[in-house]
């Protein structure tokens, strides 16, 4: 790593690549994220009905997506809108896991939700507006779980890598790191995505990343758009709002895509995570597997 980076970054030493220490890879149930596997996560916004989830679980495993998105407690800037099932949203992704086979990753909002989101969760997620509530981020470390920590809308990267830090000090090494747009003048998008902090989060720190164009777009047809660049910025893997009805979802449904919508965009990133493999197969010369992969390349990209 730069060394200007290295001093720029320096408050925060333990999320920074080193030379013994260049990748962390997060075990999640069979998968392991930031071990080289490009892995999408997808779902609805919200847990629904039982219907809903199941639908969604089988179709999104089916097209290729590895674990399953579902809030069960919801951050709605209304207290008029849908606040989540709770309990029994998190008990419908158990059952969901059960079926699928997909890994879960659901959100904690409070301190208080930890244990009972943690005994149900493979994955805990930290929203964009608890990044910097560092009891929630204390108490989700503590359990143990991977925790997948979004970026605060109005947070810079050294403040993330700063909240990154804070749960590795307790404890807990199996942070991912997750893009999903900040607040800037434009308002044409819900956020702003920023692709250059995937591009250099992934140059400075053994942290996975991943990318959330769902809540970077805020509408469904920029979404494999901002997937396709999220591949090409280097990113770990993506999480994705995906519903059987989107119009009809109680949360986010206009940067929802339907199920049509997800498969297009699973089949059009085969040829882009097809070339970031053999980039890093270029990158690590002497590979045994790189004819094979360059042979796969071809016949993927046509
Ligand atoms: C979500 O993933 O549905 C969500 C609320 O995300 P964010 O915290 O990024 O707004
Ligand atoms: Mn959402």
């Amino acid at each position: 790593m730069r060394e200007d980076w290295q001093e720029r970054f320096a408050e925060t030493p333990g999320v920074l690549k080193s030379a013994r220490h260049q990748h962390t890879v997060v075990p999640v149930l069979d998968l392991e994220i930031g071990g080289g596997e490009f892995v999408t996560m997808a779902g609805p916004c919200s847990v629904e009905t039982e219907i809903q989830l199941l639908a969604t679980a089988e179709h999104v495993g089916r097209a290729g997506a590895r674990i399953l998105r579902g809030g069960a407690f919801k951050p709605r800037s209304s207290p008029y809108s849908f606040q989540g099932l709770g309990l029994e949203g998190l008990k419908m992704l158990a059952h969901a896991r059960e079926k699928s086979g997909l890994a879960i990753v659901t959100e904690v909002m409070s301190e208080e939700t930890v244990p009972m989101v943690a005994e149900y969760a493979d994955i805990l997620q930290i929203g964009t507006r608890n990044m910097e509530n560092y009891s929630l981020l204390e108490a989700a470390a503590r359990t143990g779980r991977p925790v997948l920590l979004k970026r605060g809308m109005v947070a810079t990267i050294a403040e993330l890598l700063r909240s990154a830090e804070f749960i590795l000090d307790h404890g807990n090494p199996n942070v991912i790191l997750c893009e999903r747009g900040i607040r800037t003048f434009e308002t044409a998008t819900r956020n702003t995505f920023d692709v250059g902090a995937i591009a250099l989060l992934k140059q400075i720190s053994h942290l996975p990343v991943i990318a959330d164009p769902s809540h970077a777009a805020g509408h469904s047809d920029l979404v494999p758009a901002l997937a396709r660049i999220a591949v090409a910025a280097g990113a770990d893997g993506l999480l994705v709002e995906v519903h059987p009805h989107p119009a009809k979802a109680w949360s986010d449904g206009g940067q929802s895509l339907d199920f049509d919508g997800f498969d297009a965009m699973m089949e059009d990133l085969e040829p882009w995570i097809a070339l970031r493999e053999l980039e890093r197969l270029r990158r690590a010369p002497g590979s045994s597997r790189r004819k094979t992969v360059e042979a796969q390349v071809m016949e993927t990209v046509g």
